[in-house]
């Protein structure tokens, strides 16, 4: 097998309480270091949060899992200090493809409108997504402590703190813990020892994984085949990764013999009924797997919150594994420090589990939804896909019921308890709950976009046509929107001009931000520390904000 990466390995450093005796105890306890726990870390360190993450093994993923990460995914690693790397090693994409043997018969555009940061999607092997990740969180060692090749044994929670127990290759130790983040993964060892229950179902089909090294020059898209001619009757899936590594995904059906399957002498012609007998290419990775769409019912269990993959799975149809699992971790970070930092009640900690469960219970829908058309399980959903597929060449209704992976979106979390509802009207997209769209921005230190300036505290935006012509009382109320020691960032976004007291100012170069979210002179966001809108208004009171920053923080 040809290799294009070289895993890190990470060392055990023994811990102090296997020297001391005694158990550590620590404000918050990470246990795994996925994409979703390291995430979840970093977070919560570059909001000045002491944390410490513990993982079982001394590497990063072997192999190949994920592929895809989301537009929104890649905004939230901007807001954590770290997105460029991702995107600049990683293929970006927008434009995704579907064919029904060799036809087109639908096609799709991530990115559909211009002046967005970040691309629909890029494609990058999981191994980089956590190796970069890791690489973040080393920068921010003042704050998060790393412990490898340390595996969790047991979770006792009691009363206000939970004891961890842990093995490592120099014994056992235990530690206390105020709050206890479990990305464990899908198998989450935490959950069973807790005895918390998981809802789903597995789906009877399997899927081969073969990652192979190969100079194409086929654009940098998604496409995907329904009973190609290389591989009748199953679909496949393509696309390309960094340093030249192309993802196939066969189809199997349930009865394949997953170990036959992964011998070179059935992939290596399944691949090359693909690709023809000339094309040159070396295997990087060989797997076969099967999945479930499952959720736990509450995420939240008193000090310990479950994230990611423990807490729901989804088909890969849809690349909303990691994705929603970021997103997770996006929506807990913040909640979390204010819990901590005594600003908010822990009843806060209950509308992550209401938040992030509407989301996964979207992503278990779509994921769900695009497998039962990839894969169906009765002869009439066969004969309707079927005909869906014949027809969708010629008729534009049919295209819209293909489906081959409703690809990962943010929720907009419009029925939060969070948010605090209209009064005015306005049009778009941009309600309470929504994420935050992008648009370039002019800023003191020049040219920039919007979400860069936005995440990591509440803001409040403010819209004028001449931010130097600001009211001097809409000025004052701007500077003064503490709310139970939660200081609250305004903004003023304008067609022109500078505010005064360096009050920071956004100028909206394209206009695309009036457009975007419906702004006229004294329209006003307060937007949340995860970039979600909180509540918006025709005008500045700041009365109406502090009380929608009391309810956004479960303060009301
Ligand atoms: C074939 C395939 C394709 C996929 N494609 C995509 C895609 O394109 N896009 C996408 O977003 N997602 C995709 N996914 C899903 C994605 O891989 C997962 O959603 C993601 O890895 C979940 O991250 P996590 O951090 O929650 O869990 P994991 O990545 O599973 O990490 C869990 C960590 O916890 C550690 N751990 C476990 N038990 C213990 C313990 N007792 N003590 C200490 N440490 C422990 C493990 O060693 C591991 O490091 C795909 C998955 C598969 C299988």
């Amino acid at each position: 097998m040809q290799k294009t990466f070289t895993y890190p390995k990470f060392d055990f450093v023994k811990p102090p309480e296997l020297t001391s005796g005694q158990p550590g105890h620590y404000p918050v306890v990470v246990v795994g270091a996925g994409p979703v726990g390291l995430s979840a870390a970093i977070d919560l360190a570059n909001q000045g949060q002491d944390v410490l993450l513990i993982d079982n093994d001394d590497t990063v993923s072997i192999g190949s899992r994920g592929v895809c990460y989301a537009k929104r995914a890649l905004e939230v690693l901007d807001r954590m200090g770290c997105g460029d790397k991702f995107v600049q090693k990683g293929v970006s994409w927008d434009v995704g493809r579907t064919f029904l043997r060799e036809g087109e018969v639908f096609n799709f555009n991530l990115r559909p409108e211009p002046d967005h940061h970040r691309p629909g999607m890029i494609n990058l092997q999981q191994y980089y997504l956590e190796e970069y990740l890791i690489e973040r969180a080393k920068q921010l060692s003042d704050k998060l402590q790393m412990r490898f090749k340390s595996n969790v044994i047991s979770v006792l929670p009691e009363g206000d703190k939970v004891t961890v127990r842990v093995e490592t290759p120099d014994g056992p130790y235990s530690l206390t813990t105020d709050w206890l983040v479990v990305a464990d993964g899908a198998r989450s060892p935490i959950r069973t020892m807790l005895g918390l229950d998981i809802d789903g179902k597995i789906f009877m089909d399997r899927f081969l994984i073969a990652d192979v090294v190969m100079k194409a020059d086929f654009p940098s898209e998604r496409w995907f085949w329904f009973d190609p001619p290389f591989h009748p009757n199953q679909s496949v899936l393509l696309h390309k990764q960094a340093d030249n590594v192309w993802r196939i995904d066969f189809q199997l059906g349930w009865q394949a013999d997953p170990e036959a399957e992964k011998k070179p002498e059935k992939v290596i012609p399944r691949i090359k009924a693909m690709l023809g007998d000339e094309r040159e290419f070396e295997l990087e990775w060989v797997s076969v797997y099967t999945f479930q769409c499952r959720r736990m019912n509450q995420f939240n269990h008193g000090r310990v919150l479950f994230v990611g993959d423990a807490a729901h799975q989804v088909s890969p149809f849809g690349a909303r594994g990691a994705n929603s699992g970021i997103q997770d971790s996006d929506n807990l970070a913040w909640k979390l420090k204010l819990v901590i930092d005594g600003k908010a009640p822990a009843t806060l900690l209950d509308s992550y589990s209401e938040e992030r469960g509407l989301a996964a219970d979207e992503n278990i829908m779509n994921s769900t939804r695009s497998t039962d058309f990839i894969t169906p399980k009765s002869n009439t959903s066969k004969t309707f896909r079927n005909a869906v597929l014949e027809l969708a060449a010629n008729y534009p209704f049919a295209r819209a019921l293909v489906n081959s992976g409703r690809l990962s979106v943010p929720s907009w979390l419009a029925t939060s308890s969070l948010n605090t509802p209209d009064t005015d009207e306005f049009t778009g997209n941009m309600i309470p709950g929504a994420p935050m769209a992008d648009a370039p921005v002019q800023t003191a230190s020049g040219e920039g976009w919007l979400l860069h300036q936005l995440g990591n505290r509440f803001q409040v935006l403010h819209y004028v046509e001449d931010a130097g012509t600001l009211d001097a009382a809409i000025a004052k109320s701007l500077g003064d929107l503490t709310v139970n020691g939660i200081a609250v960032e305004p903004i003023v976004v304008a067609k022109k001009g500078q505010a005064s007291d360096g009050l920071k100012t956004l100028i909206d170069t394209k206009g695309c931000i009036a457009q975007r979210y419906d702004l006229q002179p004294g329209s006003t966001y307060l937007a949340r520390p995860d970039q979600h809108v909180a509540a918006r208004w025709r005008t500045l009171d700041a009365g109406k904000i502090k009380a929608a920053v009391a309810r956004a923080t479960a303060n009301a």
